[in-house]
């Protein structure tokens, strides 16, 4: 195979801003781009993924493609969502008739439930603005890859990988940890990046979980509704779930029957939703669905 020949300095500024006038293109807020410059880093996030050449790996938000160069380079066949139709066509002029290479127009929320064939690894540079609620609705839906690294604002990460009993644990870090293994990986200045953003990045490798990932339907709001009111007790959060969600009962009603439940599953109704871990959660969304 011969080498990939590199079209873009994506470690230069200068040229990726000449780039894009020389092609009428601009960056848009909009759509949180920020293109990695640092070349170290773009070679440390490719090896977090850990892939072979063959491996089928979908890429979110490829921008100019200095990220899909590293995988394609790795002989990887890569799968490319990109919502901005100008670096569209501009992927399609850098890497001409590479076949390694499949680009998929459009916002990846709307393209990717459409793709029947999925792909085991996924990686992006993810736009801030939207970076959990893609990450958040790829779980919820059951669209799950063997290895994930992404990047995403600092804050983002450290929810993402947040043990309970900490100050960021969230219900995002119970849908991540619910299936996936969670790794923060460097933090990644925002001098990296051109344009540098406002927020400093920070990589996470997510791996999924071996074993039982299935969970009960009421999962996932149960645990939105408890961290809704983080701090309250789950005596009485519960009370407020059973009674507006499930019951449809007077008040007294349900915080019996959440007493009930409560000393079924061996947690305390004084405990607070930030200290539960994800299988308590899974335990008591069970006991709930039952009730
Ligand atoms: N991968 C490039 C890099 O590392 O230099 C660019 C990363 S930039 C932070 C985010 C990219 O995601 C941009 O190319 C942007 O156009 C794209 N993007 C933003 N929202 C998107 C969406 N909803 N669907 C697909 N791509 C999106």
């Amino acid at each position: 195979m011969n080498p990939l020949a590199r079209a873009l300095n994506y470690d230069s500024p200068n040229e990726l801003r000449a780039y894009l006038e020389g092609h009428g293109l601009g960056m848009q807020k909009k759509f949180g781009q920020n293109f990695l410059i640092n070349p170290a880093v773009r070679r440390e996030l490719v090896g977090a993924l850990d892939i072979r050449a063959g491996d089928q790996v979908w890429e979110i938000g490829p921008g100019l493609g200095s990220m899909t160069f590293e995988f394609l380079s790795r002989g990887a066949l890569v799968t490319a969502f990109e919502i901005d139709q100008g670096f569209v066509r501009a992927l399609g002029e850098l890497f001409p008739e590479n076949e390694n290479l499949k680009v998929i127009g459009g916002d990846v929320r709307k393209t990717w439930p459409a793709r029947t064939a999925r792909a085991p690894y996924l990686f992006g540079n993810l736009p801030y603005n939207v970076g959990s609620v893609i990450l958040g609705e790829m779980i919820e839906a059951g669209c799950l890859f063997e290895r994930m690294v992404v990047t995403v604002q600092k804050e983002v990460a450290c929810r993402m990988s947040a043990r309970p009993g900490s100050k960021d644990y969230s219900s995002f870090s119970v849908l991540c940890a619910s299936v996936y293994r969670v790794e923060a990986l460097r933090v990644i200045g925002a001098r990296s990046f051109y344009p540098a953003p406002h927020v400093d990045s920070q990589a996470v490798r997510l791996s999924l979980k071996t074993g039982q990932i299935q969970y009960p339907k009421l999962f996932t709001p149960l645990v939105r509704f408890l961290f809704a009111s983080r701090r309250k007790t789950l005596r009485n959060s519960l009370t407020k779930f059973l009674s507006s969600r499930i019951m449809k009962d007077s008040e007294k009603t349900a915080r019996q029957r959440g007493e009930e439940l409560l000393a079924a599953s061996g947690i305390s109704g004084s405990e607070r939703p930030e200290n539960l871990t994800v299988e308590e959660f899974a335990a008591l969304a069970a006991l709930v669905g039952e009730a």
